[in-house]
């Protein structure tokens, strides 16, 4: 495994569209690993390809569980938001955005068709705080930052 550099905000790649994953071989695996290994050297929950420079639909999200000890690593290939519902606001930041946070509004409830690394499919729900972690990764494999969705909050009086 290695660490990868992370494109940051304001490359032209980071706005660009991934594509899908057709391959699931060594070369993804690889990827894949180098993803992990580069979130969590940067202490984050969630990482897409396009953060380490490749245009393709993968990511990886530390998810809460059960048991706050133990979160769940997950990997989402080709992932596509079938269904989701209710609405949740919340601060949100990104490795590739250093220094910025903002609200965003997220859905409360979120249903994922993807495929692990082996190319089997899978439909998971998300809701609250993996809901915001899946749709943040989802975003950025179509060149959409946290960010642009930013709830300003209303001034105080
Ligand atoms: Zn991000």
């Amino acid at each position: 495994m290695a660490i990868r550099d992370i494109v940051k905000d304001g490359e032209p790649l980071l706005r660009k569209k991934s594509r899908p994953v057709d391959a699931f071989d060594a070369k993804l695996w690889a990827l894949l690993d180098d993803m992990l290994e580069t979130m969590r050297a940067a202490d984050g929950v969630g990482i897409a390809a396009p953060q380490v420079g490749i245009l393709r639909q993968a990511v990886i999200c530390e998810l809460e569980t059960d048991d706050p000890e133990k979160p769940e690593i997950l990997e989402m290939i080709n992932p596509v938001i079938a269904k989701k519902s209710g609405k949740q606001v919340g601060p949100e930041g990104c490795l590739s955005v250093p220094g910025k946070r903002c609200d965003v509004q997220r859905p409360k409830n979120v249903t994922v068709r993807f495929q692990n690394r082996n190319g089997e499919k899978i439909e998971r729900a998300f809701s609250d705080f993996n809901a915001v972690v899946t749709s943040h990764e989802i975003d950025h494999l179509s060149g959409v930052l946290f960010y642009d969705k930013e709830v300003k909050s209303p001034k105080k009086k």
